[in-house]
């Protein structure tokens, strides 16, 4: 990632990129435990929750100090409504990165993929992410992607702001037991905590504009110009080795009506017959 100089007159303030990532949503996945594959059929998505505090962090940083938001996402065609939603809500322009030869990705490519999208975006001063995905959850693309960049880093920040004289960011992550005070230069790779902020709605008159200029702008594997032995599954260095069902408390729900006192009764005594299992 090449920082801009503090000449560099193209936009007063931040170039920054906003990863979000398309995910099923979590109560309709499925796994197949034959292919050990995720059953995406017939499966609703969304953009993963906490990726909207990534955007929020962002659109607030230009609300303060002007700049530029655009989306980044690596995922099948079908995420760009998603992100055609996304810059109904804020941000400037998206980009998807879309290609079969993506496909079956782990975290290695992942990473190197989204930043090679970051490279061809070009002078991004910031790269901002979700803490973790709901379908992967590994939490690993951020310190992946800055270190594919070569930029600064900070994971799980609740909190951070510019200081446009210094160039560079305060970032305050919160630690079991306390929190720390970063100072950040820039280039860098933050990913927020989920709740960090309180995401902005979809505004209908932008998603209108958003979908007037044409929508989202996709990039496939050549365009990236990324050895194809590095991509998707080729380029992975996991391979699923197995998966099952872990032991657990087994969740069920149940309606209980009637009087307030005999609802709480009944409640009690499910509750303290759990508690004797
Ligand atoms: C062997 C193997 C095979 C796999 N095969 C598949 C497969 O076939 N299909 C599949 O969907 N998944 C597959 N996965 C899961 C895949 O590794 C993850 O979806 C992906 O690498 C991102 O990791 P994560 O979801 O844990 O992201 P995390 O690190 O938990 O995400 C943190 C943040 O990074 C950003 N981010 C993450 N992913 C993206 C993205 N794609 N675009 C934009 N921003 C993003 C978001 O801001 C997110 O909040 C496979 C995993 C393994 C180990």
């Amino acid at each position: 990632m090449t920082a801009r100089s503090n000449g560099d007159a193209r936009t007063p303030g931040l170039r920054i990129v906003v990863c979000a990532k398309v995910v099923p949503k979590p109560e309709e996945v499925r796994v197949d435990e034959a292919t050990r594959t995720l059953v995406r059929a017939n499966v609703r998505s969304e953009i993963n929750p906490c990726d909207m505090n990534a955007l929020e962090a962002a659109l607030e940083l230009r609300d303060r100090h002007g700049g530029e938001v655009v989306l980044l996402s690596m995922g099948p065609p079908m995420a760009e409504p998603y992100l055609q939603v996304l810059e109904g809500v804020g941000a400037d322009h998206a980009y998807l990165l879309s290609d079969r030869a993506f496909g079956g990705a782990d975290t290695l490519p992942t990473c190197l993929t989204l930043a090679a999208g970051i490279r061809k975006i070009g002078g991004v001063d910031l790269v901002l992410c979700g803490e973790e995905s709901s379908d992967g959850a590994t939490g690993q693309v951020p310190a992946g992607l800055a270190e594919w960049l070569g930029a600064a880093q900070a994971t799980y920040a609740t909190e951070f702001d510019f200081d446009p004289q210094a160039r560079r960011l305060e970032v305050r992550r919160e630690l079991p037991g306390g929190f720390e005070r970063l100072r950040v230069p820039l280039p860098a790779v933050i990913s927020l905590k989920s709740g960090a902020n309180e995401p902005r709605f979809l505004d209908v008159a932008r998603l209108r504009a958003a979908r007037a200029r044409g929508g989202v702008t996709v990039w496939t594997a050549q365009d990236l110009g990324v050895d194809p032995a590095q991509l998707g599954l080729k380029g992975s260095a996991t391979v699923v080795a197995g998966v099952g069902r872990a032991e657990g408390a087994e969740r069920r729900r149940e309606r209980i009506s009637g009087p307030a006192d005999q609802v709480a009764q009944a409640l009690f005594e499910r509750v303290w017959a759990a508690s004797k299992k």
